[in-house]
């Protein structure tokens, strides 16, 4: 069975190896005798009719400040694809830009395109470093680099909880943001290389809207991911 997987600005929006989660996807679908197919979709390509799962990373202002246009045009569609139950990961300046916009610390408004229900306003301090959070899911392991902050509006659930980490914001302890099986987070790693639960999470979701049964994904050997999680959760800064 095929599996569609779209990379949104995978030039544009690529800080710390948020590509990862791409590759990490595929592979966890080959292993399991599904076949992936990658979709890279930039600025100005068309999605593809199918879409099983899209991935969107991290960026600078800057990176963020040159898709805004693009996105923009492609707000009704992405709603409408998330809305249809479509499995979606946006991790930090593209789940930003899921919110209603981004305030940069230079005062520029980068419009988003309100899959979420947030806002997020640029700071002058960088939350930075090694970040537990706990969901629903079970524990994700990853590294937040982001000086923007994430408010989310009080009916949106976050993705997770981190008491000892920044988040969403420093503040309330909250970390990303969940809507139908459209998540955000602010988890470099990249987020899924480190949690392979999370990965399978996303997996099972996508393989269940397509085939419409409950599905039970063959247990892969975690052992590498796992010890690269212990790594990263026995050094925090
Ligand atoms: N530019 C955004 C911020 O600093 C997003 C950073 C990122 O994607 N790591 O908040």
């Amino acid at each position: 069975m095929k599996v569609h997987i779209v990379h949104l600005y995978p030039k544009e929006m690529n800080i710390y190896g948020d590509t990862g989660n791409r590759l990490v996807l595929a592979q966890r679908l080959k292993w399991r005798g599904y076949e992936p197919v990658i979709h890279l979709v930039g600025l100005g390509d068309e999605l593809p009719k199918e879409t099983d799962i899209i991935l969107g990373g991290g960026g600078q202002d800057s990176g963020q400040a040159l898709i805004i246009e693009d996105l923009a045009k492609r707000k009704t569609e992405l709603k409408a694809i998330a809305n249809d139950g479509a499995t979606m990961l946006m991790i930090c300046g593209m789940y930003q830009l899921f919110g209603h916009y981004f305030l940069t610390q230079n005062g520029q408004k980068l419009p988003g395109i309100s899959v979420f229900d947030l806002i997020t306003r640029g700071s002058n301090k960088r939350l930075i470093g090694n970040i537990i959070s706990q969901t629903p899911f079970g524990e994700l392991v990853g590294y937040e680099n982001h000086s923007g902050l994430t408010e989310l509006s009080k009916d949106l659930q976050p993705l997770g909880q981190c008491p000892n980490g920044q988040g969403n914001n420093g503040l309330d302890k909250k970390e990303g943001a969940t809507v139908q099986n459209v998540f955000g987070s602010y988890l470099h790693g990249p987020i899924l290389s480190k949690n392979p639960h999370f990965a399978d999470e996303l997996i099972r979701r996508a393989i269940e809207r397509r085939t419409g049964h409950k599905q039970q994904l063959t247990p892969l050997n975690d052992d590498l991911e796992l010890a690269a999680a212990n790594i990263a959760r026995s050094r925090p800064r």
